[in-house]
């Protein structure tokens, strides 16, 4: 069964350890925010920087795995059509379309949709850290660091497929940003295989 995640909303459910989560983008260029939290304590939770020390790369697809607070392998990207991923930023929010988007109207962005999908689950809104950001496009300066937030790569159908390794709780979202999804708000769709 395909499931639907609605423009600019967001879920929370769980996946068990050895199930697949396929995320497709249906229409392409839209991103899904992702978090992982142990389904067992929910302190334990997905950690930017400890996958990439391991990874010994900010460029994360297939091979890979990501890794929480607590160093133990949460999710291994085991397919994945586009290849190109952030994992530096955090979700957008109520701030960033205060700050970065001033001529937009309001919204409470993946931070808001994921705090509130997590909630039943025991999750603070403090308790969320960078998100694996799903498709998003952000080329970094080699020798500045400068970045930019470009058009997501991902085409119509394109997926990413993660096999979990321990049970967890996940937050996804369609993401709200106008930026990072090339100026329009498309759904995400996902499926969760045994
Ligand atoms: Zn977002």
């Amino acid at each position: 069964m395909t499931n639907r995640i609605n423009p600019r909303s967001g879920t929370a459910f769980k996946l068990a350890k050895g199930q697949r989560l396929v995320i497709i983008d249906p229409e392409g260029q839209q991103v899904s925010d992702l978090l992982a939290f142990n389904a067992d304590d929910v302190r334990e939770v997905v950690s930017n920087g400890r996958t990439f020390d391991y990874a010994d790369t900010i460029y994360l697809t297939t091979g890979h795995t990501l890794f929480s607070n607590r160093s133990n392998p949460m999710l291994e990207i085991v397919a994945d059509d586009v290849g190109t991923h952030d994992f530096l930023l955090t979700p957008c929010s109520k701030d960033t379309f205060e700050r970065c988007y001033e001529d937009e109207p309001p919204h409470r962005g993946c931070f808001g949709n994921l705090a509130a999908a997590l909630a039943p689950h025991g999750v603070e809104p403090d308790d969320i850290p960078c998100t694996f950001n799903v498709f998003m496009n952000v080329p970094v300066d080699g020798n500045t660091g400068g970045f930019t937030v470009d058009p997501p790569k991902s085409e119509a159908g394109d997926t990413i497929t993660l096999e979990a390794k321990m049970d967890l709780i996940i937050g996804m979202t369609a993401c709200s940003a106008p930026k990072s999804n090339a100026g329009s708000f498309k759904p995400i769709d996902y499926r969760i295989e045994d």
